[in-house]
Order: structure tokens, then sequence, then C-alpha cells
């Protein structure tokens, strides 16, 4: 999607400090963290959020999830959580799928 935000990223157009690629999947620090460790994982086609995963565009939420498990070990975080806030009242600001993973500190529960 041309105005996508994580599209751009996707596409180079806006610069992002990735920790890992591959032709799926894009992760990158998030541009404001909220804990010493915090990327975010996203596919490289549009999805808008976990609202638009079906039985087409699922392969790469799987994936993701393999992605995710691999990244954190070579970070050495071994205790983190993965986040996906879906619409605006969740806390979704940009409309393209992506997963939260955050690390290095103590975390409450349920979150707020
Ligand atoms: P959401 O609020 O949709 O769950 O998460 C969007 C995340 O994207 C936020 O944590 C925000 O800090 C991050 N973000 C927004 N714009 C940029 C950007 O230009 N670069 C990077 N690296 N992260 C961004
Ligand atoms: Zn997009």
């Amino acid at each position: 999607m041309s105005d996508c935000l994580f599209c751009k990223i996707v596409k180079g157009d806006i610069p992002s400090n990735k920790v890992y690629e591959d032709e799926l999947c894009l992760a990158f620090y998030d541009i404001d963290p909220q804990a010493p460790t915090h990327f975010l994982v996203i596919p490289k086609t549009h999805i808008g959020s976990v609202s638009e995963v079906n039985e087409e565009n699922a392969a790469v939420v799987a994936h993701i999830f393999t992605v995710i498990a691999k990244v954190t070990k070579e970070l050495g975080v071994d205790s983190y959580r993965v986040v996906s806030n879906i619409g605006e009242q969740a806390g979704q600001s940009v409309f393209h799928l992506h997963f939260h993973v955050l690390g290095g500190r103590d975390m409450t529960w349920p979150p707020g």
C-alpha cells in the first residue's frame, strides 16, 4: 500500500534499524522503545492487522513466529512478550500487521 508507513520501510523508502530480513518478513527496532529490547516483526506483504489473517495469508504469521524464536535467541533474550494491537482501542497506530517483541525488563499483568 503506497501510503502505509511499514510498506515504505519494507521498500526502503523510510530507513529502519534492521534486526533480521528474509523474503517474507522484516524485523526492525521500534523507534520509540518501551523496553530495553523492543523490535517489530512485519510481513513484507501488506496485511492490515491480525483481523485480516486468513487461510490464504496465515503461513507468513507462522513464519514470523519462527523468526521471533530465532532472533530472540540470537540476541540472548530468553524472556519476552509478543504483542499485536488490533484496532485503535487496543492501541494500534500503524495499520500494517506487526508483532512487538519486548524484553529485558519485568513486565506487569494484566497489560494496561
Ligand atoms: P502500534 O501502536 O500500531 O501497536 O505499533 C506501532 C509501532 O511502530 C509503535 O511502537 C511505534 O513506536 C512504531 N513506529 C512508528 N513509526 C515508526 C518508524 O518510522 N520507525 C520505526 N522503527 N518504528 C515506528
Ligand atoms: Zn503496509
